[in-house]
């Protein structure tokens, strides 16, 4: 198993694009979603921007209560999501992990010896999970949940270099549309 999706949490696994994370619930459709994906060999990353950690809007307690709920939910009858991880950082502290940076998909490119080009970045926010996608040299797909349709529309001009290689409805479709490719 050397290829994988990231996964966006909000507003791509449920949520809404821009909200606290204690009010993420997923959507009905994200544990099939990850179930289809898992049964034809793709492993589950979630990569999330939390840059309200940086800014001290968000604790580290508040925040890994509700990373280990969200985790609980979709784990609890078998491992769906096999990471789950975080940039806790604002633009202004210049890490190599906040979305559309790379640093996180490095990271599990060599612990899992993934194939890039076999990989997909799935969320709801061109700017960052397509560029980030492109950057890192794999496709992007853009789901119309969350702040997919505002990305497409209002949001255009914030990632007007990159088209989204898929452009999918939610989660479910976009990865019956993966295993079209
Ligand atoms: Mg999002």
């Amino acid at each position: 198993m050397n290829k994988a999706l990231f996964w966006d949490l909000q507003g791509t696994l449920g949520g809404e694009a821009v909200a606290s994370l204690e009010t993420f619930e997923p959507y009905p459709f994200s544990k099939e979603a990850l179930t289809l994906s898992k049964n034809h060999g793709f492993r589950n990353i979630v990569i999330t921007n939390q840059s309200k950690i940086g800014k001290g809007l968000l604790s580290k307690e508040t925040y890994d209560k509700e990373a280990s709920r969200i985790l609980d939910y979709f784990n609890s009858d078998g491992v769906l999501l096999d990471e789950f991880l975080c940039c806790p950082h604002t633009s202004e502290d210049n890490c190599n992990c906040k979305k559309p940076k790379t640093g996180l998909m490095e990271l599990c490119r060599e612990k899992y010896d993934l194939d890039i080009k076999k990989c997909f970045v799935i969320g709801d926010m061109g700017k960052n999970e397509i560029v980030m996608a492109h950057n890192a040299g794999c496709m992007g797909v853009l789901v119309l949940t969350g702040g997919g349709r505002k990305s497409l529309g209002e949001f255009r001009h914030t990632w007007a270099e990159h088209e989204a290689d898929i452009i999918a409805e939610n989660a479910l479709e976009a990865v019956k549309m993966i295993l079209r490719k």
